[in-house]
């Protein structure tokens, strides 16, 4: 499996021309860098001019994802944006259960279900979060709610499509006194996950689960965390908006 690297570039950058140097730049950076998989998540309203950019179409490798999605497809709801719309647009995936959308905007598990299951009828890939500001435990718990709530009623045959993503938010690099995870701290989130998953839909899915980590994740440490700690990916939020280091991060995921 080819690792994936998802840039979340959360409510950045604050013009279109700058969204657009930024993905041009990374666009170039990565042209020639195989055997990586690549998903930008800009804000929504980015989407559309940066698909259908010229560095977009040189760029094959590149893919879009979403921070978010709603879980109707159309109708009478203000502000929101459907799965259908962002396939329409070109996306593949959707960033689903932040912490900062469970924490700013109060997104329960029963929420962020029901979008589950509205992306991957949509065939958008679902990055499902999974996240705790604790440790031990305390932290397995709160993730084990979050994974069983996100994951009710979802069919086995649908979990080849969804990423599942570790990331602790005493290791996101916007929180304060944040600390970055060592890779042994990572393994053991990315074994909890599988357990969890082995329970839910049994040993085959568990094995095959595409489970990547998320926080303060940067070119230094990306290959300690997909290396020792063996994660598929990486979630990257703050090293995306600085393409010179992002573009180093996704070559040495590689290298
Ligand atoms: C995130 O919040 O999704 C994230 C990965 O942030 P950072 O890399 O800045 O810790």
């Amino acid at each position: 499996m080819k690792p994936l690297i998802v840039a979340n570039w959360k409510m950045n950058p604050g013009t279109l021309s700058e969204a657009k140097e930024l993905f041009g730049r990374v666009a170039e950076g990565v042209e020639d860098v195989k055997n990586v998989e690549i998903v930008i998540c800009p804000p929504f309203v980015y989407i559309s001019s940066l698909g259908a950019s010229a560095f977009a179409k040189a760029s094959a490798g590149l893919r879009f994802g979403s921070q978010d999605c709603f879980w109707e497809e159309k109708g009478a709801y203000t502000g929101e944006v459907s799965p259908k719309m962002l396939k329409d647009l070109g996306c593949e995936h959707v960033i689903l259960g932040h912490s900062e959308r469970r924490r700013n905007l109060g997104e329960t598990d029963e929420m962020i279900n029901k979008k589950m299951k509205a992306a991957l009828s949509a065939e958008l890939k679902p990055i499902l979060c999974l996240s705790s500001g604790k440790r031990g435990g305390d932290a397995k718990e709160e993730m084990g709610i979050q994974l069983r709530g996100a994951m009710a009623g979802i069919e086995k045959s649908d979990t080849k499509n969804i990423v599942f993503t570790y990331e602790p938010i005493w290791a996101i690099s916007t929180t304060i006194g944040s600390v970055v995870a060592t890779p042994e701290n990572t393994a053991e989130g990315k074994i909890f996950i599988k357990e969890v998953i082995y329970e839910l839909f049994g040993k085959d899915t568990a094995e095959s689960a595409r489970i990547i980590y998320g926080g303060s994740v940067d070119s230094k440490n990306i290959s300690g965390f997909l290396k020792d700690a063996k994660m598929d990916g990486a979630l990257v939020g703050a090293a995306s908006l600085k393409p010179e280091e992002f573009v180093s991060a996704v070559k040495n995921a590689v290298a």
